[in-house]
């Protein structure tokens, strides 16, 4: 969500005259996207902003015609408003999520008059009135950046408050967004030259609308996201297990452009902590998504989350997430240790009792356990032949071994399963659709070998 937000936030101020840099000592403004997702999110931006202050006042001593403009938005801006203004006095200006739309006018008037806070309203339980309106703002003003790859909001917020998360407060209420907005947008970017579509959400199956005069979920949005001529794959993050429904799983068997992947976090394997967790179903519900999905589509490959160390989890709990791991066959999972988030239920309610070392040790076993199903999953590769879609270079590149001949480049990519596929090429193929057949698996992805570029319909 920060990456799509970051993205149009350059995108709107571009349009507006500003120009984007990439090396912080030659900006005039240096704006920081922030996550409070966990307090190690947080403490970074923190620290970052006791070097600007620092840059800041250096910049005032030697009298420098120019000084830096530092403005802080997103997730942190809203949870802390005006006490992070009040820490650190080098932040121009504060702008909620809810807000970005507004940032130029922001920024030109932090410039007259810094100290400027501009906050969402505070949590309620229900979206305000007129609320839908702005929230289409930024997203529907944007202008195609050129990449066949593209990240479309299809809702904004969260109503499900599980107990650790910060989310429902500082992403505010679930606002799905209106099915007709969502098809100009798409179709905006697929006439641009965009064929891979990720639609994103906090629970994107829960979306919900109505649409000439029916009432629209998130498979009815996926049969008709899927109409769009010369849209090729189309994909989503992130589900929720609850309200998983085979409506969701038959869309996928059915439409040849949604990919067979699902990003659902499980959190934990143990009903006990999912309980407390406030996560909304138990774990035999979950095994039972599992089995639908897999025999509903058969290629289908999972991703998971998983909190370690959530209070009171005890050994019993955490092997039962270890379990989950081995049952479900992630792909991969995304394994963090709990941070408790001010103002949450389990923040409030528990002591973060399980102790600093266990959640490491707990952290380090569950993931030695998706290394070895991720390296499963992925050995059931080799051999066969995939479309790749081709995000870049690999980020890996230096850290691997020699390329076999100078001249060749390593790519990676993705399969339409989600799977990180490396190979080498002669040329950079960024943003473009190959064959590659599998030669090799890791328990993080596939290596491979280019065999042609792939045709117009994959
Ligand atoms: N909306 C998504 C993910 C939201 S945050 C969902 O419901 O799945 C992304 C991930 O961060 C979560 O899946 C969870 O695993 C992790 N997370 C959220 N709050 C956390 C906390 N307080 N401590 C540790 N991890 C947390
Ligand atoms: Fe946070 Fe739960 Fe909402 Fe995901 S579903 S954003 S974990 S509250």
């Amino acid at each position: 969500m920060n990456v799509l937000d970051s993205s149009l936030v350059e995108n709107l101020l571009f349009e507006q005259g500003f120009e984007i840099t990439g090396d912080r000592n030659s900006a005039d403004i240096i704006i920081y996207n922030t996550c409070s997702v966990r307090a190690h999110a947080e403490q970074k931006v923190f620290s970052s902003l006791g070097k600007d202050a620092k840059r800041k006042a250096s910049l005032a001593r030697e009298n420098s015609p120019g000084t830096i403009m530092v403005g802080v938005i997103g997730c942190m801006a809203q949870r802390l408003g005006q006490k992070l203004k009040n820490r650190y006095k080098v932040i121009d200006f504060i702008c909620a999520p809810g807000r970005l739309h507004q940032l130029p006018e922001i920024i030109r008037s932090a410039s007259k008059l810094p100290g400027a806070v501009y906050l969402d309203p505070p949590r309620t339980r229900s979206a305000l009135p007129g609320d839908n309106g702005s929230i289409e703002l930024l997203d529907s003003n944007r202008k195609p950046c050129g990449s066949r790859h593209a990240y479309l909001r299809i809702m904004r917020g969260c109503d499900r408050f599980c107990g650790y998360c910060i989310v429902p407060f500082v992403r505010g209420p679930e606002r799905s967004r209106k099915p007709a907005s969502i098809i100009q947008e798409a179709r905006k970017l697929v006439d641009a030259g965009c064929d891979y579509i990720t639609l994103l959400g906090q629970t994107v199956n829960s979306y919900h609308s109505s649409y000439q005069g029916k009432n629209i979920l998130f498979a009815d949005l996926l049969y008709i996201l899927a109409g769009i001529t010369g849209l090729r794959r189309l994909d989503f993050i992130t589900s929720h297990p609850a309200g998983f429904n085979q409506d969701i799983l038959t869309a996928m068997k059915d439409l040849d452009s949604v990919c067979p992947y699902i990003h659902c976090p499980p959190q934990s394997g143990s009903d006990r902590i999912l309980k407390a967790m406030n996560r909304g179903y138990t774990r035999s519900e979950y095994d039972a998504l599992v089995d639908s999905a897999r025999r509903i589509v058969p290629e289908v490959t999972l991703a998971g989350d998983f909190i370690v160390g959530f209070p009171g989890e005890s050994e019993r709990d955490h092997e039962m997430s270890i379990d989950l791991i081995r049952q479900s066959g992630f792909k991969n999972s995304f394994i963090f240790k709990y941070s408790p988030r001010p103002g949450t239920q389990a923040a409030k309610k528990y002591a973060d009792n399980v102790p600093e070392e266990v959640k490491k040790m707990r952290n380090n076993e569950l993931l030695a356990v998706q290394k070895e199903v991720g390296l499963e999953c992925h050995r059931r590769c080799v051999g066969r032949r995939f479309e790749v879609y081709v995000e870049g270079p690999s980020p890996r590149c230096n850290k691997q071994e020699n390329p076999p001949t100078p001249d060749l480049t390593q790519m990676r990519g993705r399969t339409r399963g989600n799977h990180i596929v490396l190979f080498y090429s002669s040329e950079n193929i960024a943003d473009q659709y190959v064959d590659v057949e599998i030669t090799g698996a890791s328990d993080l992805g596939l290596v491979g070998k280019q065999v042609s570029h792939s045709g117009p319909s994959g």
